[in-house]
């Protein structure tokens, strides 16, 4: 690992204390969508339907992750192809870097610092199931590391892909960097929710992205967790209409969802690039 990687910073973000909405207003933000093909899912999230899916819920923000791609100069194609479409529509959509955590490890630390510096990206995904990762392995907290250095918030994909999947292995990480803001990606994938709730509860840098969660259980979180530790997200773009009804119909009140749908993750990424330090 590069030596630049290996020590703490100083100079960090505060958690939830950025969000610059106006009062009262509902700002929906998708904090989990994609674009690209992924070599994993065989899926091809295409720009089509993620614009219109976002125009036709009046999504005004969305976090943008490529497909899983395992080559670097693949994924560096995805990212540009994300930074091309937030350059189109300004503040409507930010970038979310995601090479596999298996590159070289100076590969990783130049693309990652390329999106977050250069493409000013507003986070790092880690798919343990995707890029078959142990968070806990050596090169799981690569990504960690770099992100609490650049400082950007890190997504972790959650649920489907034992055991490596399981939130349970994100609270040594939130523990030993509480500065560092963890979103658990599907909340534990509607399997492992007790173990996302256990993993929130105890760590207040983690917050829970709710795609493919019952809405009973957002409900349920909403009163025990706080609005503030939860995120509204999609995943793919004809899932956004399911997940905005399931959210507005599952009993959150009109504060509860004004953090739900936008707030949360307004005030854990940097989206204002004025922000950044
Ligand atoms: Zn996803």
């Amino acid at each position: 690992m590069p030596p630049k990687m290996m020590g703490r910073v100083s100079r960090r973000r505060p958690i939830g204390k950025t969000y610059s909405g106006e009062p009262g207003q509902t700002m929906i933000i998708d904090a989990h969508a994609h674009l690209g093909s992924d070599e994993v899912f065989d899926v091809n999230f295409t720009e089509d339907t993620l614009v219109a899916s976002r125009r036709a819920n009046n999504i005004q923000a969305t976090l943008l992750q490529p497909g899983t791609v395992h080559d670097l100069a693949g994924v560096q194609r995805q990212h540009d192809d994300i930074a091309e479409l937030c350059s189109r529509f300004p503040g409507r959509y930010h970038g979310i870097a995601n090479p596999s955590p298996h590159l070289p490890a100076e590969q990783y630390e130049v693309e990652v610092r390329r999106c977050i510096e250069q493409l000013r990206f507003v986070g790092v995904k880690l798919h343990p199931l995707a890029h078959a990762v142990d968070p806990l392995g050596r090169h799981g907290r690569r990504v960690f590391e770099l992100a609490l250095a650049l400082p950007v918030p890190v997504i972790v994909h959650s649920g489907i892909g034992i055991p490596w999947a399981d939130p349970s292995l994100l609270s040594p990480i939130a523990e030993e960097w509480p500065e560092l803001a963890i979103v658990v990606a599907h909340a534990g994938g509607a399997v492992f929710t007790a173990q996302a709730e256990l993993l929130a509860a105890r760590h207040p840098n983690v917050y829970l992205e709710t795609s493919w969660t019952p809405g009973s259980q957002v409900l349920a979180w909403a009163r025990k967790l706080g609005p503030q530790r939860l995120m509204f997200g999609s995943d793919h773009a004809d899932n956004a209409a399911a997940e905005l009804a399931k959210l507005r119909s599952t009993g959150l009140d009109d504060e509860e969802l004004l953090w739900v749908l936008g707030r949360t993750a307004a005030t854990v990424f940097p989206l204002d690039s004025s922000q950044r330090p």
